[in-house]
């Protein structure tokens, strides 16, 4: 059958596809290990409001690979998707990033700062993920308010009445969310509209060449006064100058987070310097 149909069918016995599947499962096995020999841990990344103060975080997941060293996010969370390994790496990632959280809290100089989360597609649509996340919030002990959920927009417009409902459920307890990559995906301003969300982040893309690339600078603004005619807080992502930071405050833009202020870091000592700056 493989045979007659040409060469670009999918043979069992090519090699190349072989190595891959081979290679997918080893990561599949090795993420599986990591989880369960806790190779996988949270860098916090400052947020800063317009005075360069620290207003809070956002957990980005980071794995320490015995062999291979730090492995990024994007070389392992789509596999972590199609597996099914986010949910109990999510759940992980919820557990700590909300035990740090209440760290800070019960610390008087960074009792205000909130803890921003991503979450994927496959978690949010996990049929328990509203009773797990509002089980995490209880069981730790935090103030739901300052637990921000990062949902991306590919993931909002999969099934609209689904996510509305349980985007409401977690926001009566106080849970925040944010729109990740805002510009990247697929939204349609109706959908905005309907999505109770808090806030708007500006994705990297465009801050990145704001000051070179009319276009950006353009989106940029614009997305800024959607959010203020949506009655949404904007954050821009992936500031990396002061020339940035300026176009973006000129632009009404109130909260930012990137190299400028911070690198992703597992301590939280960054912050604390930050939070009397
Ligand atoms: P994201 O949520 O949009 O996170 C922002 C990414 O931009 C992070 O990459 C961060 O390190 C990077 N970044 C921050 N500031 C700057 C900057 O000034 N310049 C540049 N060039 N980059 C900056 P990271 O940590 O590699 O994460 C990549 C993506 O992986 C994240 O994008 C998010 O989609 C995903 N991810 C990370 N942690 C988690 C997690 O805990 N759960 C899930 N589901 N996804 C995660
Ligand atoms: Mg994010
Ligand atoms: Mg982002
Ligand atoms: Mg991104």
């Amino acid at each position: 059958e493989a045979k007659s149909s040409g060469g670009d069918t999918l043979c069992f016995f090519d090699p190349i596809m072989l190595s891959i599947v081979t290679a997918r499962a080893t990561m599949e096995a090795d993420i599986r290990t990591g989880i369960y020999q806790q190779q996988f841990l949270l860098y916090y990344q400052p947020q800063v409001n317009s005075a360069g103060k620290l207003i809070g975080a956002e957990a980005l997941l980071r794995w320490q690979h015995p062999l291979k060293g730090m492995i990024s996010p994007a070389d392992f969370i789509p596999l972590a998707e199609e597996s099914g390994l986010i949910i109990p790496l999510g759940t992980w990632i919820l557990k700590t990033a909300c035990q740090q959280l209440r760290a800070w809290s019960s610390d008087r100089q960074t009792a205000s700062l909130t803890m921003a989360v991503n979450v994927s597609a496959k978690q949010f649509r996990q049929p328990d993920f509203v009773k797990s996340v509002l089980s995490t919030i209880e069981e730790i002990g935090i103030d739901a308010r300052k637990l921000k959920l990062e949902l991306t927009e590919s993931l909002l417009v999969d099934d609209i009445e689904e996510t509305i409902c349980k985007m409401n459920q977690l926001k009566a307890h106080g849970v925040c969310f944010s729109l990740d990559d805002f510009g990247t995906g697929y939204s349609s301003l109706s959908y905005l509209k309907r999505l109770p969300l808090d806030q708007l982040k500006i994705d990297q893309s465009f801050v990145r060449d704001i000051l070179i690339d009319p276009n950006d600078a353009a989106i940029t603004r614009t997305i800024i006064g959607l959010g203020k005619s949506l009655g949404l807080a904007v954050i821009a992502e992936g500031v990396e100058t002061e020339a940035q930071l300026a176009f973006l405050q000129s632009q009404d833009c109130h909260a930012f987070q990137g190299y400028l202020f911070g690198k992703p870091a597992p301590e939280l000592n960054m912050l604390r310097k930050l939070v009397s700056a």
